[in-house]
């Protein structure tokens, strides 16, 4: 009976989507916006896979709290979503509540009287670089080109350059899953390559930045234009999600991929780049299982000629690397 009428199912966990987000909705203000069955892909660089059940757009810390308490107490998984620059999103979408950060109120850029830098995690990573050049603020110049926020920046420990996010902060604040706000000195996180432990859990709300010195906004622009220029000529410019696979230690992902010939392998509309063999890049329609089928094949060809297992830096968003490769 269940085979043949699959209906009754799928309409008892929509009523369950349905009551989660009426629970959700009435613990916020009319500010926030919370819907049901999000598309993910266009808040995504890569731009593929499925919908949130549940998305929203906090406009207060208030109600981020309330979001978080509610979910905890229904027992529903929470993502954070940042620029979506760093994930894959499967086909079949996100079971849970994505809750991104998107609303103005989480974007202050703040100079503080004793020099240092005040910035909530919802600002674009390309408006800090700017405002900090107009404030006459070096040292954030390595974050030009790296389409996140600062939440998914801390999160993810970005880096270019020679330089990683970790480097001039100071403090994170952070709201815990039990809604809790803590303020955390770095030395108090634990960051690694690509990693803030701490923020696995919850949610970067800002941070506390050190500007390296005061400069004039010309010269931070020059060195600004300089990196764009590289990355210009480095990178692919169609739909991605930056790297997919850390460097192994020693040597860099997108070499060994180059030097098993794999520029320009396809699965579908899914296509290592012909630029930076570490990128996948979407020309256009690609599908998240065309994607991972690609991720697949990668991994097992460079295992296969190189001996190195290369491990995923892109996050698969609501699932677990090790379920699908
Ligand atoms: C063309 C291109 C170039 C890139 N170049 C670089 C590069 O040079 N260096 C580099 O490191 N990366 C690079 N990336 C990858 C990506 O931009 C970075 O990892 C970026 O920091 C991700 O930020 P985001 O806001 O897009 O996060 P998302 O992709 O939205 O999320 C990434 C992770 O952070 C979590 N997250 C997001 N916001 C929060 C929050 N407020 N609190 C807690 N967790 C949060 C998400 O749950 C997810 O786990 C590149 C990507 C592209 C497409």
């Amino acid at each position: 009976m269940t085979e043949l009428h699959p209906l009754p199912a799928v309409a008892a966990a929509a009523r369950d989507w349905a009551a989660h987000a009426a629970a959700l909705g009435a613990g916020v203000g009319a500010a926030t916006r919370l819907v049901r069955e999000e598309p993910l892909a266009a808040k995504t660089t890569l731009r593929v896979g499925g919908a949130a059940r549940l998305y929203a757009e906090p406009a207060s810390a208030a109600d981020l709290r309330s979001l978080l308490r509610t979910a905890q107490a229904r027992g529903l998984d929470v993502f954070a979503l940042g620029r979506g620059s760093n994930l894959v999103v499967p086909d079949e979408g996100v079971d849970g509540l994505v809750i991104a950060l998107a609303h103005e109120f989480w974007a202050r850029f703040e100079p503080l009287p004793d020099g240092k830098l005040w910035v909530g995690a919802g600002l674009r990573l390309k408006n800090l670089c700017g405002l900090a050049t107009q404030a006459g603020l070096a040292g954030f110049e390595f974050l030009e080109g790296i389409p996140g926020a600062v939440g998914g920046a801390l999160r993810m420990n970005a880096g270019a350059m020679g330089s990683w996010m970790f480097d001039v902060v100071e403090a994170v604040e952070l709201m815990t899953p039990e809604g809790e706000i803590r303020r955390v000195a770095k030395a108090e996180l634990h960051v690694d390559y690509r990693h803030c432990e701490e923020l696995q859990r919850a949610f970067a709300l800002g941070a506390l930045l050190r500007p390296a010195s005061l400069a004039a906004a010309a010269a931070i622009g020059d060195q600004i234009a300089a990196y764009r220029r590289k990355r210009q000529e480095s990178q692919p410019r169609e739909a991605s999600a930056g790297c997919i696979f850390k460097n192994p230690p020693g040597t860099s992902a997108g070499r060994l991929i180059d030097e098993c010939g794999l520029k320009g392998e396809r699965v579908g509309e899914a296509e290592v780049s012909r630029v930076h063999a570490n990128f996948i890049i979407n020309r256009g329609g690609a599908t998240g299982a065309e994607v991972l089928a690609l991720v697949r094949r990668v991994r097992a060809r460079v295992r296969e000629a190189k001996g190195v297992d290369l491990q995923p830096e892109v996050l698969l968003y609501g699932r677990r690397w090790e379920d699908v490769l």
